[in-house]
């Protein structure tokens, strides 16, 4: 172990204590041996760089820093070498407000579009999602500053994020959830890995041994450290076992009293604490690398960087041939137009050094908002709208997901647009033929008047230089060229976790079936295909060559603009055997071509490719389809091969997961698990644990009733004390502090709320209030 001489020069409680964080952002030094702290700072589209004193999730106190397009937006541009850049910006920025990890990427699947967090990550499918975070990591430790790539793993919703149970099959975890961050651990080596709040298969990520050391570790080869999202720790002693390295925020000293007591007792090994403490100081050593800040940032050059990605990811979804056009005569309607909603709520939220709202830049247009911050409308404006809609030569309605739809902390609650958003374009429709819809919002939506309108062009959420990067696709200066990662659903019903996600502990009956692999496998028609995104030129594929692994095809600009194309391989399996997907993505290729050129793509194939999850990776001997696609639903070019494996025994998987004729049942999914899986009773009064939180407890106790109202009161503190449930921030602070399990109260207090007071709290919850005052004032 590195670190030796260091690490036996500190006692057991020294040892234990610098495995939790000084504070909110710093890791502890300890200058009697030469050991500096170092800083970490959200994150994934910029840089949240906040003072110590700041809370967890206040803007507050927070260094101007440039916006990028969060994920959902630059993933869609399916360019490795862009967001290498926009990591590398970013980790520039962090230099020079001296942070040597950045948290961020994220890189959890899309499981499902109502996910408050979706806006923050790449993909529905694996190898788009590791690809993304693994160039962004490549960029960012370019400048020596470490990625934190998070939140590991199978943390695909918000509701009960602090306290879930995500229940999955070994083939679902292996192939889909883990499989991004394999490929970014492998291929990018983040320097740390933020394990996530929820449980796996009932154990806490922190307290996993099996996800942290077997797999992190032992089968991918991390080397790094292991940080705790902030308050997921649940029980240091397992966390120090399971190789859960830093305890973040710092401040408190939760369990570390018991921790030593485990050393003494036999039951915890020093040799787990110590190889903590040596992983901590191998990420404060690599801090020391990081070069000093040479010349000031640039955020000239970061703001046209993020235009670029913004231009770059949005994706063209509907097009008549309206577009590109010229603003002569052309009107502006939503209020989205004015205040552009161009980054997501939550941790990732930063303040930026500007923004250039829709309405910026297209000052000559006359504008009308119609509807206000919250997407709301009335029959006045609506009239309006429609009226001065039909004056103009073209209209375009800027619309889509407001703040407080979606956001870090909760899931949306439908699927839908604001019902005054979607009466604003159909008024607007219908008083002028030539109406253009600008979408805006963080995950797919349904979209009832899609056939109305002549054109769609969905940003995401395109960071700060979102009105620059509009107009210039509008005008066509620059052509989209973006393509979704996620599938757009034709409503919410036919999502195949509708059932079974947003609960407490969410059951992933739909194992391998997600996105795409669902609703291509259960012909299920789709609003637009996984992959899709319309350009103003056109492409042709041509000579799809298979040489061993080597697959080449050509692809020429057969239109008269200058373009990018992503060239998507889909690999079909063989369907007979184990239950597989009628097809899934393996490689793609971003060209950019000018009008007339041609130029050829490359993939490269691996056993992983073809490969299915059955105790190891086993590559099912078969006949192959290899594709090349401009979407999952449009295979330009295919070519069948015979591929040489092993012959998987026969199990004995329900029907459903073969045919997908219907929804895997309950029981279908328990046969696949191998096992039973009992529902997790409500706790009551008198069984409460620190897992519990004040919102389920505050119904039977007055105590807990207390903190509640104590809570609110000071949450709203930040918000000029009003209890706004409509401002998503409030909302998010209040969700997360009211549902944090109690441990997480001293976890996240930072020292000032002390074990033993919470744990009084607690007793006094489950109805033993002297009990409960006598343990609050024992020692901590
Ligand atoms: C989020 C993380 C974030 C951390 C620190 C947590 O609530 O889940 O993504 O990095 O806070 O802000």
């Amino acid at each position: 172990m590195e670190h030796n001489d260091t690490i036996r020069s500190m006692t057991l409680q020294q040892k234990i204590s610098y495995c939790t964080g000084a504070d909110m952002w710093h890791t502890k030094a300890i200058p009697a041996l030469g050991i500096d702290a170092i800083a970490v700072s959200d994150g994934p589209h910029g840089l949240r760089c906040q003072s110590a004193k700041a809370d967890i999730l206040g803007s507050d106190h927070t260094l101007p820093a440039t916006c990028f397009p969060t994920a959902v937006t630059s993933g869609a541009s399916w360019d490795e070498s862009l967001l290498a850049l926009e990591g590398e910006a970013i980790t520039r920025e962090a230099i020079a407000a001296n942070v040597a990890v950045v948290l961020g990427p994220g890189c959890n699947i899309k499981r499902n579009p109502l996910a408050g967090r979706n806006f923050e990550y790449f993909s529905e499918d694996p190898l788009a999602a590791g690809s993304m975070a693994a160039a962004f990591i490549r960029g960012q430790q370019k400048t020596g500053v470490s990625s934190c790539l998070k939140h590991f793993a199978v943390n695909s919703q918000e509701y009960k994020r602090q306290n879930s149970d995500s229940i999955v099959d070994e083939r679902a975890l292996r192939e889909i959830y883990l499989a991004p961050f394999e490929l970014a651990v492998k291929s990018a080596h983040p320097g740390m890995i933020m394990c996530s709040y929820n449980k796996i298969n009932g154990v806490f990520a922190s307290d996993n041994h099996w996800l942290l050391t077997d797999v992190l570790r032992r089968d991918w080869g991390f080397s790094g450290a292991v940080v705790s999202d902030w308050g997921a720790l649940n029980d240091r002693i397992a966390a120090f076992h399971a190789g859960c390295d830093l305890n973040m925020p710092g401040g408190a000293v939760y369990m570390e009293k018991a921790a030593a007591q485990a050393v003494t007792d036999g039951t915890l090994s020093e040799s787990d604490i110590d190889a903590c403490v040596s992983r901590i100081l191998d990420a404060v050593d690599r801090a020391k690398k990081i070069p000093p800040k040479a010349e000031p940032v640039d955020f000239d050059a970061h703001h046209a960087l993020s235009r670029r990605i913004a231009e770059a990811g949005a994706v063209l979804l509907k097009n008549d041939g309206i577009l590109p056009l010229s603003l002569d005569g052309a009107m502006l309607f939503g209020h989205m137009a004015e205040e552009t909603r161009y980054q997501g709520s939550g941790s990732s939220r930063i303040l930026p050094k500007k923004i250039v709202h829709i309405r910026d830049a297209m000052p000559d247009l006359p504008y009308f908002a119609c509807c206000d911050v919250l997407g709301d409308v009335t029959e006045e404006a609506l009239n309006a709208a429609a009226t001065q809609a039909k004056a103009a030569r073209v209209a375009i309605a800027v619309a889509g997901l407001p703040e407080h739809f979606e956001s870090e902390g909760f899931d949306r609650e439908h699927m839908r647009m604001p019902d005054g958003h979607i009466r604003m374009i159909e008024a607007i429709a219908e008083a002028n033929p030539n109406t253009v819809v600008v979408l805006l919002g963080g995950s797919p939506m349904e979209l009832p008047w899609a056939d109305k309108v002549r054109a769609i062009l969905y940003m995401g959420l395109p960071g700060q230089a979102a009105g620059d990067a509009v107009k210039r696709l509008l005008t066509g200066e620059v052509n989209p060229s973006g393509k979704l990662t996620e599938t757009w659903p034709m409503r919410y019903e036919d999502v195949p976790s509708k059932d079974t996600f947003g609960v407490r502990d969410p059951e992933y009956r739909e194992s391998i079936y997600v996105g795409y692999r669902y609703y291509d496998k259960a012909n299920i028609p789709v609003r637009y295909p996984f992959g899709y995104g319309l350009s103003y030129t056109q492409f042709a594929y041509s000579d799809l060559k298979i040489d061993g692994r080597t697959v080449t095809a050509k692809i020429t600009n057969t239109g008269s603009a200058e373009g990018a194309e992503v060239v998507e391989l889909y690999i079909a399996p063989p369907q007979d055997g184990i239950f597989r997907p009628a097809k899934e993505l393996k490689g793609f290729a971003r060209v950019t071509l000018s009008p007339g050129e041609t130029k050829t793509v490359t993939f490269t194939l691996s056993d992983r490719s073809f490969a299915v999850w059955a105790d190891g990776w086993k590559v099912p001997k078969g006949t192959y389809t290899v594709m090349l696609a401009a979407s999952s639903a449009d295979v330009r070019l295919s070519q069948a091969i015979e591929v040489d494996g092993v012959i998987l025994p026969e199990t004995n998987v329900p029907e459903s997961y073969r045919t997908l004729a219907s929804l895997p049942s309950r029981a279908d999914w328990e046969t696949l698990m191998g096992r039973s899986v009992p529902v997790r009773a409500e706790l009551r009064k008198g069984e409460f644990t620190m897992n519990s939180s004040c919102l389920e407890m505050k119904d039977t106790s007055w105590v807990m009733r207390l903190q509640y109202r104590l809570t609110e009161h000071l949450v709203a503190k930040g918000f000029g004390g009003k209890r706004d449930l409509n401002n998503a921030t409030y909302r998010m602070m209040l969700t997360c502090a009211a549902d944090a399990p109690m441990r997480a109260l001293v976890i996240s207090g930072g020292g000032r709320l002390k074990e033993p007071f919470v744990r009084g709290l607690l007793k006094m919850a489950n109805g033993h209030f002297f009990k409960g005052i006598f343990e609050m004032f024992k020692r901590a």
